[in-house]
C-alpha cells in the first residue's frame, strides 16, 4: 500500500490487548485511520497572525528556541581614511559592539512606563552572529570600502543621504540572507559646523542598516549598541513607540524624553523602551517581541531569511514532551520530535515545520488534533511524519478543517 503502513507493534508482546503502530505521512493516511470533526466557522478560527502567539513567554519555553540573526559590517572610508578608526581596529570594535548589543538584548530590563506597570520583561530569545559570505574566500564578515562619494552619513541639509540606498546597492553582500550594517562617519562639514550637535544616528533600509557617529577620537562601542538594536528592531518590523501607532498596548504613549531634565514633560520617570529615543533604549515588551518573532516564522518574510535556519538541524536527543492538554496556535519551526504522552491531547494549528527526520510521536492513550494546520519541512528535506501508537486510531488522531501534510517520509515495506 502506497500511503498507509500498518505495523503490528512489539508493544503487543507486553499487553493483553494488541496495540498497533501507524506511520502517517500524508492526509490520505490520516483520513484512513483518524476521524473528522466538524470545523468551526472560518470567522471563529484563531488567527495565525496574532502577535500574542509569538511571545516567548516562559510557559512556551518547551518549544520556543533562540533565533540568531546573521550580521556583516561594512566600514566606509574616504581616501584620507581618518574618519573611522583604522580598519584593523574597527574589526574588534565592531565585534565588541555586537557582543554588547547581544548582552543588552538578553538583559531586557523592566519597562519604566507606565509607572507601576506589571509588564513582563522576557528573555527575548534573539542573538547575533557575525557571518561571512560563502561567496568570498577570505571574507570574515567585515568589509572595508573606500569611496569618496558614498562614505559619509548626513541626516540634515540639502545633501542629506540618510535614506539614500546607493551605498547599500553598491556594496551590500548577500543582503537576502545577512543583515548588512554600514558603518559611516559623519560628514566632516557637519562636524566642523558651529551648529552641529554630536549625536549617533542610524536608519533601517530593507534588510540593511546604516549607523553613524564615530566622531570621537576614542569611540566607545557600548555607545552604539542600543542604537544598533533599535535599527535591527526596525528591520524586524517594529515602529517607534512614543506615538500610539506601533500596535502595542504595552508601550505607552509618552513625550519621548531623551533624559530626565527635572522639568515637565521630562521630570521623570521617562521611557527606557528600545523603540523610543532615550539614553537607555533597552526594554522590549512582550508585544514587541511577539511582533519580531512573528516575522521570523512568516515563511514569506524577508526577515526570516536573515535568521540562522536552526530548524533545519534535527536534535533527536531533546524531544518536546507534551504531558497535558495543549492547544498550539501560531507558526512554528521545530528542530525536535514531539512526544504526546498518554492522557494528553495536542492540538495543532497554523504552519509547523519539522527538521529532517523529526517526528510527532503519539503514545498509547495520547491524542493529536489537526486543526487547520500545515505540517512540513522548510529545508528541502523530509521530516519523519506522525507515529501513532493506538488501540483505536479513530480516537487518537482527529482532524478538522483544511489540513496539509507535506515532505513527510514514508516507511518502506
Ligand atoms: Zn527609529
Amino acid at each position: 500500500m502506497k500511503y498507509f503502513i500498518l505495523i503490528i507493534g512489539a508493544i503487543s508482546l507486553f499487553s493483553c490487548k494488541k496495540a498497533q503502530v501507524y506511520h502517517l505521512s500524508s492526509m490520505e493516511d490520516v483520513r484512513v485511520v483518524g476521524s473528522e470533526l466538524p470545523d468551526l466557522d472560518p470567522e471563529m478560527r484563531v488567527s495565525c497572525n496574532d502577535w500574542e502567539n509569538y511571545v516567548p513567554y516562559p510557559k512556551n519555553a518547551h518549544w520556543f528556541e533562540k533565533e540568531t540573526i546573521r550580521v556583516n559590517f561594512h566600514c566606509m572610508y574616504d581616501t584620507i581614511g581618518d574618519k573611522l578608526l583604522p580598519f584593523e581596529e574597527m574589526k574588534p570594535f565592531l565585534y565588541k559592539l555586537l557582543d554588547n548589543a547581544d548582552l543588552r538584548l538578553r538583559s531586557n530590563p523592566k519597562m519604566n512606563l507606565p509607572e507601576g506597570n506589571n509588564t513582563p520583561n522576557l528573555e527575548p530569545m534573539l542573538a547575533y552572529r557575525i557571518t561571512a559570505s560563502p561567496d568570498f574566500d577570505d571574507d570574515d564578515g567585515y568589509f572595508k570600502h573606500v569611496d569618496n562619494e558614498l562614505y559619509f552619513y548626513l541626516n540634515k541639509g540639502k545633501d542629506r543621504n540618510n535614506y539614500n540606498r546607493a551605498v547599500i546597492q553598491k556594496y551590500a553582500i548577500d543582503d537576502d540572507s545577512i543583515l548588512n550594517v554600514f558603518v559611516m562617519p559623519v560628514h566632516p562639514d557637519s562636524v566642523a559646523s558651529k551648529t552641529y550637535k554630536q549625536h549617533n544616528a542610524g536608519v533601517a533600509l530593507g534588510t540593511s542598516i546604516k549607523i553613524s557617529g564615530f566622531w570621537e577620537e576614542d569611540p566607545k562601542w557600548w555607545n552604539y549598541a542600543s542604537m544598533f538594536n533599535h535599527e535591527v528592531a526596525h528591520v524586524f518590523g517594529l515602529a517607534h513607540a512614543w506615538t500610539k501607532t506601533d500596535g502595542c498596548e504595552d508601550t505607552p504613549e509618552n513625550p519621548n524624553c531623551f533624559q530626565i531634565t527635572g522639568k515637565p514633560p521630562c521630570e521623570g520617570p521617562i521611557s527606557n523602551n528600545l523603540m523610543d529615543y532615550n539614553n537607555e533604549q533597552m526594554a522590549i515588551t512582550p508585544c514587541q517581541l511577539g511582533r519580531m518573532h512573528r516575522k521570523i516564522h512568516d515563511i514569506r518574510s524577508k526577515q526570516r531569511k536573515l535568521v540562522n535556519e536552526r530548524w533545519c538541524e534535527y536534535s533527536p536527543d531533546h524531544p518536546i514532551v507534551i504531558p497535558n492538554n495543549q492547544n498550539w496556535v501560531g507558526n512554528k519551526d521545530l528542530s525536535r520530535d514531539i512526544i504526546v504522552k498518554p492522557g494528553a491531547t495536542l492540538s495543532l494549528s497554523c504552519r509547523i515545520s519539522f527538521a529532517k527526520g523529526a517526528k510527532i510521536i503519539v503514545e498509547k492513550g495520547g491524542k493529536l488534533v489537526l486543526d487547520n494546520v500545515r505540517l512540513h519541512n522548510d529545508c528541502g528535506d523530509q521530516w519523519g511524519g506522525i507515529i501513532l501508537h493506538s488501540h483505536d486510531p479513530s480516537q487518537s488522531i482527529v482532524f478538522k478543517g483544511s489540513n496539509v501534510i507535506e515532505n513527510a517520509g514514508t516507511l518502506k515495506t
